[in-house]
């Protein structure tokens, strides 16, 4: 099944094959399959299981977020009254603004540098029709906030900027809003990505990301260009309903993007939001992976991952997560990833 491509890069894959008599097919003996997919960077594997699973939007979610509106802490008016500020010496005025969007400290930090990003005073946003502006907003006005305090911190750190939006994906708050992080120390993720990259330069002398898009477009699984990104649909997949990601070759931090980047961005993810909405999703992460702000080996692009998040069953509260992707590290889709492309090169094509 493993498919090695003369650049050294792997699509590997496992067939595994469930026999059981089915209920629902009177106890007839019914052959069940799987497979397993290894990501061609980390090795990591996730698990198809593609069973159908219907997903929709809460009929009463504009309600809510009207019944949220007069106690919304990022709304007009109470912004500036209830989110903590920054001390002076690392932000002057202890809030960062760009346009009508604000910066402001994380009441509960997660490292030394933790900041909220709202965007826009627009409180009610749905995932279908995320407006291009907010993302150029949101993303720009973090590239300029980690500008102007990572090197108050002392340097050589990683600028993280992430999403979550909608309750399913841990958004506290239905008003949307993004997070940024400044540290010396990513995560294990993408700790562990940066080290592969390190390989695969060092073993092949060229950095990853170009031979991976080239593979994914050989494989049908691009769906789009906007500007310098590449939008793809990726083999291993990390979403319970599919997932897709943007590479931008040449850049290794959201620091480097122009404003044309970001534009180009939010030209695609307003595509690829739509397109997943139309399957019935309405929450997210998303988070930019970047290098080191000091790195200068090529050995990284900048990337960013966007991630549909769901309850299986909203009344009961059933997450999209359990003990395979929370305790045993293994994430599993009930999609097929080439099915997800289909349906996001069509979002793309629409404009
Ligand atoms: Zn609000």
């Amino acid at each position: 099944m493993a498919r090695i491509r003369s650049d050294g890069l792997i699509f590997r894959k496992e067939r595994r094959v469930a026999r059981i008599h089915d209920p629902r097919n009177s106890f007839a003996l019914t052959d069940v399959e799987s497979e397993i997919r290894y990501d061609p960077l980390t090795g990591e594997s996730s698990r198809i299981c593609h069973f159908s699973l219907p997903a929709a939007a809460p009929s009463d979610l504009a309600d809510l977020a009207e019944a949220r509106r007069p106690g919304c802490p990022f709304c007009p008016g109470r912004i500036d009254v209830v989110t903590p500020r920054f001390p002076e010496d690392l932000v002057p005025g202890g809030r960062f603004r760009r346009g009508e969007a604000v910066v402001f400290p994380n009441l509960f930090p997660y490292d030394e540098l933790s900041a909220v990003v709202v965007p826009v005073a627009r409180h009610d946003v749905s995932m279908a029709d995320v407006p291009e502006s907010l993302v150029v907003n949101g993303i720009a006005t973090a590239r300029d906030f980690l500008s102007a305090t990572l090197p108050r911190m002392g340097g050589d750190l990683y600028g993280m900027v992430t999403w979550n939006f909608m309750p399913p994906a841990g958004g506290t708050q239905l008003h949307p809003h993004l997070q940024v992080l400044g540290t010396s120390e990513p995560g294990s993720a993408t700790r562990r990505e940066l080290a592969a990259e390190e390989s695969w330069l060092a073993s092949t002398g060229r950095p990853f990301a170009p031979d991976l898009l080239a593979a994914e477009e050989e494989a049908g699984r691009v769906v789009g260009r906007t500007g310098g990104w590449t939008w793809f649909v990726p083999f291993s997949p990390i979403g319970l309903l599919g997932d897709c990601r943007a590479v931008l070759p040449g850049k290794s931090t959201v620091l480097e993007l122009t404003d044309e980047d970001i534009a180009d961005f939010a030209v695609g993810a307003h595509r690829a939001l739509r397109g997943f909405a139309g399957a019935g999703l309405w929450s997210f992460n998303m988070t930019f992976v970047s290098d080191r702000s000091g790195e200068r080996s090529g050995r990284h692009s900048l990337s960013a991952r966007l991630l549909p998040r769901l309850y299986i069953d909203p009344v009961l509260h059933v997450p999209d997560a359990n003990y395979l992707n929370m305790l045993l590290g293994e994430r599993y889709c009930m999609v097929w990833p080439e099915e997800v492309a289909a349906r996001l090169r069509v979002a793309f094509s629409e404009g």
